[in-house]
């Protein structure tokens, strides 16, 4: 180990527990919850052994007025929920690293669409995130029954073995809902003053310290206050940090950890787009003014040399992380060993948040593993060995998709695959992608698959050699596996308009496809349309390079926002403030159906036609894939035996476009099921619920 990261292996002591380092997975959301206990153990487990000291489950209602459904949550109402949520606590302990449970109360932010509980609020407000209805205004006997029934999950959890419990006071919640003035209008003793709103918080976490404080650290996780540059974005309004300063001097006592986050969770959970690693130092740190306790808090830290760093300035004492223990959960003990070039960094594209926003199972660009550890029995370090090493394998493309199967075959130890390319460096989309403003991150995703595809012996990169069918069947390989990827039309087929949209030709001056701009091609006048039916990150992408380029752009989207996909990336606030100080104007809620050299024709959502004036336009409209060489493989049976090939694959975007975080697993999963009876279909896995008995 480098003698700079020592610091971060040193034992912290919290309370009656020692975490054995400072590496700290922070609670964050899996989709699992309490309903799916072995995945979640897996999950968790996974990060211990990868050497994260201190290893928290996600946030964990404490009653039925607290139900988060359709997002899923550790619930922990009951001692069936208490059990399955203690399988965690005993494969995180199997490693040796301590766990923590997030116990938390949403208030007037539940949709309690499961229990039909009337939600919970200091005074009668609603939440910017809930339609449906406002809060009740909580009287004396609600006060007391919640913070009896913090106590009864504070039991539950210590007796199934958690290590560290939480009093949830951030994100907007419960808690911060009685902190904040503008949310609590109480005149009452629990509203008015400083103390008076901190008053709960405070009573909640003295009576969970008397009930369990013996035998568990006390955490807390609060917000100070950050500024998103966004007015009006869902914040913080009515607590300033000093503040917040004063309330953690008044609950220092009954705290063993504070975790500390910013601002808003778009903010806390900033994208690596607008955020650059630490981004919240100026504030969070600041918790060090008023506590000598521990303090934990995330900066979606990659480096180890700024982990170190942000140590030794002592305003922390531990590393707080969630989307980079996704992205490796062995990250600890490969600082430890000092293969710091394993590294899987971040992104910070939020794809893991978008997933549990959209109630998709979870997913990363970076570690295709997480969350398939109990049902696929996947692990992000461990590759089972091949018994064949020596088949020749072909990967025909470079792209996401085809670099992840050629590294999972490589450590597979498959000793003769060959990973050919078309263009003169590897990537696929990610070429162009990670060029576009904002997205540097992204690549990442070839970085790290570059550095590994270098170090394994078994697999040759080929570049600048595009393959004919006939090509592949001279190859010598027994396995074939198309990853040719996709492009994106120039013709304007769009959703809903499966046509040709006419005057829709990219090999004229005027109609251009996001490959062609990042390639150099530009519009021949200064007035830019760029037309965007896909809705995430491609139409913002192109507008922001052609807007600083000079050029007049107007996104025209059929959206009724400009990339609402961004909003479950947390990004779409910043998103549309950024493209909006860049310049570009956004005509929302239209449809193209026309482009000629001087303008576009379309309509506006009720039909009405509308015509626009332009030089030039893109067309962000519908990939397709590059399919054409599969087709002629697969459709000549034939010429594949005679060639001696005896599987041919396809891959990502090649089988249909989809997310990179999606081609990726694509790769992945052929290339540890490759050599199984069917390949071509994933493998069945195992499900939950399951019968615990
Ligand atoms: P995916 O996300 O599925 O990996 P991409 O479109 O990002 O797809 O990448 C596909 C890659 O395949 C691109 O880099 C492209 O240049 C490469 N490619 C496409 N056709 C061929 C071919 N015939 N021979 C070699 N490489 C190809």
């Amino acid at each position: 180990m480098d003698s700079r990261h020592a610091i971060l292996f040193e034992p912290v002591r919290i309370g009656p527990k020692t975490l054995p380092n400072r590496f700290y997975q922070v609670p964050h959301a899996s989709g699992f919850g309490s309903g799916k206990p072995r995945t979640q153990a897996a999950f968790r487990a996974i990060k211990a052994e990868g050497g994260w000291g201190g290893v928290c489950v996600e946030y964990a209602p404490v009653s039925p007025d607290s139900d988060d459904l359709p997002a899923v949550s550790a619930e922990i109402w009951d001692d069936r929920d208490a059990r399955a949520l203690g399988l965690t606590a005993e494969a995180i302990h199997a490693h040796g690293s301590l766990a923590g449970l997030e116990l938390y109360h949403g208030g007037a932010s539940c949709p309690n669409g499961n229990s039909r509980a009337v939600r919970l609020a200091p005074s009668q407000i609603t939440s910017r995130v809930q339609w449906g209805g406002l809060a009740k205004e909580m009287d004396t006997a609600d006060i007391t029954r919640v913070q009896r029934d913090w106590v009864q999950a504070a039991r539950r959890a210590r007796d199934v073995g958690f290590d560290i419990v939480y009093v949830y006071g951030a994100h907007g919640y419960l808690m911060t809902q009685f902190l904040s003035s503008h949310a609590n209008r109480r005149t009452d003793g629990y509203g008015g003053s400083l103390a008076n709103r901190g008053r709960f918080w405070l009573e909640t976490l003295a009576a969970v310290r008397d009930a369990i404080g013996g035998d568990c650290a006390i955490a807390t996780r609060i917000a100070m206050h950050g500024d998103s540059g966004v007015p009006g974005a869902e914040g913080l309004p009515g607590i300033h940090v000093d503040d917040m300063l004063t309330l953690v001097a008044m609950g220092d006592d009954l705290v063993d950890l504070w975790d500390v986050t910013v601002g808003s969770w778009p903010e806390d959970s900033g994208t690596s787009r607008y955020y650059p690693e630490g981004h919240e130092r100026p504030w969070a740190h600041r918790v060090r003014e008023a506590t000598a306790k521990p303090v934990v808090a995330v900066g979606r830290y990659t480096s180890p040399d700024l982990m170190a760093e942000v140590i030794r300035s002592r305003a922390v004492d531990l590393i707080g992380s969630a989307r980079q223990a996704i992205a490796d959960p062995f990250l600890p003990r490969k600082i430890a060993a000092g293969r710091l070039g394993e590294i899987r960094e971040c992104t910070g594209s939020n794809v893991c948040i978008l997933r549990e926003e959209t109630f998709s199972h979870i997913g990363c660009v970076q570690n295709a593993t997480a969350g398939e550890e109990y049902r696929r029995g996947w692990h992000p370090e461990s590759f089972p060995a091949t018994a064949d090493p020596g088949r020749p394998v072909l990967i025909v493309g470079a792209g996401p998709a085809g670099m992840e199967c050629a590294v999972v075959l490589g450590k597979r130890g498959f000793t003769s695959v060959h990973l050919v390319e078309a263009e003169r460096e590897i990537g696929g989309r990610l070429r162009w992608a990670r060029g576009l403003p904002t997205l540097g991150d992204w690549g990442r995703i070839i970085d790290w698959r570059a550095v590994q595809l270098a170090s394994l012996p078994g697999v040759q990169v080929i570049t600048g050699r595009r393959l004919t069918a006939a090509d592949v069947l001279d190859y010598g390989a027994d396995l074939v596996v198309i990853a040719t990827g996709s492009a994106w039309r120039g013709d304007g087929v769009q959703p809903g308009y499966p046509g040709l949209m006419p005057g829709a030709d990219p090999g004229l001056p005027h109609v251009l496809t996001p490959e062609q701009v990042c390639a150099g091609k530009r519009p021949p006048g200064p007035r830019v349309v760029v037309y965007d039916t896909d809705g995430y990150y491609v139409a913002p992408g192109v507008a922001e390079m052609l807007a600083a380029g000079e050029f007049e752009v107007t996104v025209v989207t059929v959206f009724d926002v400009l990339s609402p996909v961004s909003d479950q990336t947390l990004e779409g606030d910043m998103l549309r403030a950024h493209l909006h100080r860049a310049g570009v104007t956004v005509r929302h809620g239209t449809t193209i159906t026309g482009i000629d050299a001087a303008s576009v024709t379309g309509h506006d959502r009720y039909g009405q036609p509308w015509c626009g004036g332009c030089d030039g336009v893109v067309l962000v409209t519908q990939q397709e894939s590059l399919d054409t060489l599969y087709h002629e493989l697969a459709g000549d049976e034939a010429a594949l035996t005679a060639a001696g090939i005896s599987g041919l694959y396809r891959i990502g975007d090649a089988v249909a476009p989809r997310m990179i975080s999606e081609a990726i697993f694509d790769g992945h999963r052929l290339a540890r099921e490759i050599d199984q009876v069917d390949p071509g279909r994933p493998a069945p896995y195992r499900r939950e619920p399951a019968d615990l008995a």
